[in-house]
């Protein structure tokens, strides 16, 4: 990798940081009353779709680091990832899901049911790599599009 596409987020805020910060703005304006998991997850939901009509219609040929976007779209689409975010991290707080946690947990999970040795290269879902019969379903990218979507 060119050291001109080096990524890597900043270091703070941590999820714990985000999640007291949240509260905290919730809080001040009274919006407990209103932050029910279902509520939170329904504007979970909402901000996806936000994010899915900044990507819809552009090409099918969407880069890495979105050469072909402009400043004021990037913005935009770090807003709406943010609310994302948000409403995912309020979420996991009004669940009592430690959030962090979970996602080291998950992450184990996957390991394990992606082993490198089967996975590497490959788009088939974990199932498929169950009772051997990982060479009677070849799939290509676009047959399985639940792969990596739906871990
Ligand atoms: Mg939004």
């Amino acid at each position: 990798m060119d050291s001109k596409d080096k990524f890597e987020f900043s270091s703070s805020p941590s999820l714990e940081e985000l999640r007291q910060m949240q509260g905290k703005f919730c809080s001040d304006r009274k919006w407990e009353q209103f932050h029910t998991p279902r509520n939170l997850l329904l504007a979970l939901v909402g901000e996806v779709g936000e994010v899915s009509e900044l990507f819809q219609w552009k090409s099918e040929d969407c880069r890495d680091g979105l050469p072909d976007w402009s400043e004021e779209e990037k913005t935009h689409l770090g807003e709406e990832l943010s609310d994302v975010l948000i409403y995912l991290v309020r979420l996991a707080d009004k669940c009592k899901v430690d959030l962090p946690t979970a996602v080291l947990r998950k992450l184990a999970i996957n390991n394990n049911k992606y082993p490198v040795e089967k996975a590497r290269g490959s788009s088939k879902k974990y199932t498929e790599y169950v009772n051997g019969n990982e060479d009677l379903n070849q799939h290509t990218k676009s047959s399985s599009p639940d792969t990596n979507g739906s871990l």
